[in-house]
């Protein structure tokens, strides 16, 4: 079967899996979303890409942005002044949990996928004010993507900004800690402005083909990441991108991957293609449920596990 045909197939029978899933509605514009769309784009190195079904809705880069804003700051601070701040370890907990933070090692955070970690990060990316750092961001993320327009979704924003209670909380007690310095809110004005960033499949499977071309642009040659920093950035993508779900992710797909609340999905395939998954309609872990199953089916049909 043609693989254009194989991709359309396999996504008609995972967007039924939708309604075993419910939109994310703790960001009140988020429970706004279709539930049962489900889109994917496929960037492989050096050939043309590759879209089936909704691929063109536009949703909010949420937690896959974590990885972007790890990558930058890699690159602005160096290993080493990161990895004194936040850990390398997965928690076993949900994305926003607190639990570990005040039981283990006071105050730092176990990695920069969860939230209390990616605050963290955000507060290290270079810039002088919270609005440098972002826009530092930004002019990353439309590099990676290959789109100069890309902005952020001011509704989104708002309306997270304006109930993230718990992040908020998560923030005071990393700076009681010292683990976050300065002030709290405009860490976290960047961070919430980074998961606010508005995409489509195309644009997060261009991120990711990339990220497996080890941080070069293909189409120009450019280095846009040291391959260290891919390296660092697959690594949590694996252990801790799927928030507590990952091993499961790791046994049934294998592949480097981070999911956001919006129903996101960006997967790797090392050396081969990047890959941009939509499906809004999230399992109990805050995971596509439909964009799992689709991903679990073509890594099986095309073997594309790592492992
Ligand atoms: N902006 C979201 C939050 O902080 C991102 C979480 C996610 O995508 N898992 O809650």
């Amino acid at each position: 079967m043609e693989e254009r045909a194989v991709i359309e197939e396999l996504l008609l029978q995972s967007r039924e899996r939708s309604a075993e899933g419910q939109v994310a509605d703790y960001i009140p514009e988020l429970a706004k979303r279709t539930p049962d769309r489900l889109g994917i784009t496929i960037h492989r190195i050096g050939q043309d890409s590759m879209s089936a079904g909704d691929c063109d809705t536009q949703f909010t880069l949420q937690s896959i942005s974590k990885v972007f804003s790890l990558i930058l700051a890699l690159m602005d601070q160096g290993e080493d002044r990161i990895f004194d701040k936040v850990g390398m370890e997965p928690t076993g907990d949900n994305f926003n949990s607190m639990v570990k933070l005040e039981l283990v090692n006071p105050g730092k955070p176990f990695n920069p996928m969860i939230n209390a970690g990616a605050i963290v990060i955000s507060s290290m990316i270079a810039g002088s004010s919270p609005e440098e750092r972002f826009v530092r961001l930004l002019a990353f993320v439309r590099k990676l993507a290959g789109d100069s327009t890309i902005a952020i979704n001011t509704d989104v924003y708002e309306s997270e900004a304006a109930t993230a209670d718990r992040n908020r909380s998560l923030a005071y007690f990393l700076k009681h800690n010292q683990v976050l310095e300065g002030r709290v809110e405009h860490h976290l004005e960047v961070y919430f402005k980074h998961c606010s960033i508005e995409v489509t499949c195309s644009h997060v499977a261009r991120m990711a083909m990339i990220l497996a071309n080890d941080g070069v642009d293909p189409d120009s040659g450019e280095e846009l990441i040291p391959r260290r920093y891919v390296q660092i950035a697959k690594v949590f993508m694996i252990t801790c991108g799927m928030y507590n779900a990952s091993g499961e992710f790791a046994i049934q797909v294998g592949l480097p991957a981070k999911s956001g609340v919006s129903g996101g999905i960006l997967a790797v395939v090392p050396g081969q293609m990047g890959i941009g998954v939509i499906g809004p309609a999230l399992n109990q872990k805050g995971n596509s449920v439909a964009g799992v199953h689709l991903l679990r089916s073509l890594s099986a049909r095309w073997d594309l596990s790592m492992f």
